[in-house]
């Protein structure tokens, strides 16, 4: 039996892109596999799936089969693999960054990030800091906002309108910030299709357990998997509230507490 399709456009959620000499080496369960993320490009363009932008799935002006793609925090492999890849399949995506981060460690330097938006990728705001936005002030909050944007806005000479909130905690405060300070989209982590013409676009998280059949079925809209990986996330919301608000340290976030 099946479950058939679900409306919207997937918005897919990336993080670490790993060369495949070190894939397995380290813990990170949210990395993909370079060769991984080669089959999945490869896979949208047999499909004949346009990839677009969150803001224009905002806008609701979009080609029949379309996808988003998004990758979070900022990381170098973005430059070295993710884009080289981007740009060979001719696929746009939108690189959602946090401004304190750039130039450092293991992260994108603003050299990078330019060349990137000059190849057509688009860069987006992770706040400035890489925090749980709901539990800072609502002075701090707008804060993180304003100033990833500007920053981001002088440094790459393009508008940001798009944000995607670190950890995927949001709420009714962090969205008014977000519409205060000038973004037209706000980018969640909940696995589900995004909606044509909303403002708060849920996204789907892509990860070394995503295999390439499961790809398939995320970006052609199958129900069952979204419902799989729905009633997941809800099992967990109520944890993860407990945690966030008496131990967050358990979920590995970084809170309004830790800031110096
Ligand atoms: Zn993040």
């Amino acid at each position: 039996m099946t479950l058939g399709q679900i409306t919207g456009v997937p918005i897919l959620d990336y993080h670490r892109i790993v060369p495949a000499s070190r894939f397995g080496a380290g813990d990170d369960r949210f990395g993909v596999n370079e060769s991984a993320f080669r089959d999945q490009l490869r896979l949208l363009r047999d499909l004949k799936i346009s990839a677009v932008t969150p803001e224009d799935i905002a806008s609701g002006q979009l080609p029949s089969r379309s996808v988003a793609l998004t990758f979070d925090d900022g990381y170098s492999s973005h430059y070295k693999i993710a884009f080289p890849g981007l740009s060979e399949f001719n696929v746009t995506a939108t690189f959602f960054v946090n401004t304190s981060s750039i130039g450092t460690g293991e992260f994108l330097d603003w050299t990078m990030a330019a060349e990137m938006a000059r190849g057509g990728m688009q860069f987006g705001s992770h706040a400035h800091n890489h925090v749980v936005l709901t539990t800072l002030n609502s002075k701090r909050v707008n804060e993180e906002l304003r100033v990833s944007r500007q920053v981001l806005e002088q440094r790459l000479t393009s508008p940001v309108e798009a944000l995607a909130v670190p950890y995927g905690f949001c709420d009714e405060h962090v969205l008014e910030a977000a519409w205060e300070s000038g973004y037209r989209v706000v980018c969640t982590s909940k696995p589900w299709p995004a909606q044509k013409g909303e403002r708060v676009l849920s996204r789907v998280g892509i990860s070394r357990q995503t295999s390439l059949n499961d790809f398939r079925k995320l970006v052609e809209k199958d129900a069952a998997v979204y419902l799989r990986l729905w009633g997941r996330d809800r099992a967990l919301a109520i944890p993860r509230y407990v945690f966030l608000r008496l131990r967050p340290e358990l979920l590995g976030v970084r809170t309004a507490e830790d800031r110096h």
